[in-house]
């Protein structure tokens, strides 16, 4: 916030702050665009060219973000980085895991029929993360419990005891060099900085906004990036009406083979 502040300083006009906070509450949620029209009021100039002003130095930045995975090892994360999706490769997983598991052999020969009906070749070459762990624990913690959303899909409600018997819910914590992402993306997240700080600035309130945001990557994020990892106790699972749903295992071969301090 004090960072922004600094930024925004020289760009305000001389009578921006009192435009900005008229000392009245706004009673405006925290995600209405209306924080960028209160802003651009306040500020000189052209208000979209400050935003891609700021995004364009966001590209010097690192911001920590977060993916949810289940794995039992997550050395690999630390080893290898975090990888595309790769539908081969992917694939080439699924059919190991019906392979194991005898409840799902029936699965076998169609295989290929379910990956059609699933249809999504969206996740291709791509891979997500996100600038808040509460909000992905909150409404998306599925990715912890299931692993792969495509598998997930593929493998269907018969899946489900299957992909859960596999790894542990895990927590990646990377540090993204925001020059990893477009500048489209970095744009929409000064967007939501700047609104932010705006309404801080006017209301002063006592808690954050969500920081409900992915990031789209078309690269594999090197292992220098990975810096921690963490196996939550208890996760809420979307695909099963938010019931609460408490992990056998919360340590994984990377972090229980470490000796105790
Ligand atoms: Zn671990």
């Amino acid at each position: 916030m004090p960072l922004l502040g600094s930024w925004l300083g020289p760009r305000f006009r001389k009578d921006g702050m009192r435009r900005l906070r008229p000392g009245v509450y706004r009673d405006i949620c925290w995600d209405d665009s209306e924080w960028s029209d209160i802003l651009e009021k306040s500020v000189r100039g052209n208000f979209d060219s400050y935003t891609e002003e700021l995004a364009d130095s966001l590209k010097h930045a690192i911001m920590r973000t977060f993916h949810g995975c289940r794995t039992d090892d997550a050395g690999i994360y630390f080893r290898e980085g975090l990888r595309l999706h790769d539908r081969r490769e992917m694939t080439a997983k699924l059919r190991t895991i019906i392979e194991e598991n005898a409840e799902l052999h029936w699965m076998r020969d169609r295989v290929d029929e379910a990956i059609r009906e699933v249809d999504n070749t969206l996740d291709e070459g791509r891979l997500y993360v996100v600038a808040d762990d509460t909000v992905l624990l909150k409404h998306a913690a599925h990715y912890l419990i299931y692993g792969s959303e495509w598998i997930t899909a593929v493998l269907g409600g018969p899946g489900h005891r299957v992909l859960k018997n596999i790894g542990v819910p895990t927590l990646l914590e990377i540090d993204l060099p925001l020059s990893m992402s477009t500048s489209q993306t970095r744009t929409e997240l000064a967007v939501k900085m700047l609104n932010e700080w705006t309404r801080f600035t006017c209301n002063a309130p006592d808690w954050s906004a969500p920081i409900d945001f992915s990031f789209c990557l078309r690269a594999d994020v090197p292992a220098s990036c990975i810096v921690g990892h963490s196996h939550p106790a208890e996760l809420h699972d979307p695909l099963n009406g938010r019931a609460l749903y408490r992990p056998l295992k919360t340590a994984c071969a990377y972090c229980g083979q470490r000796l105790p301090l």
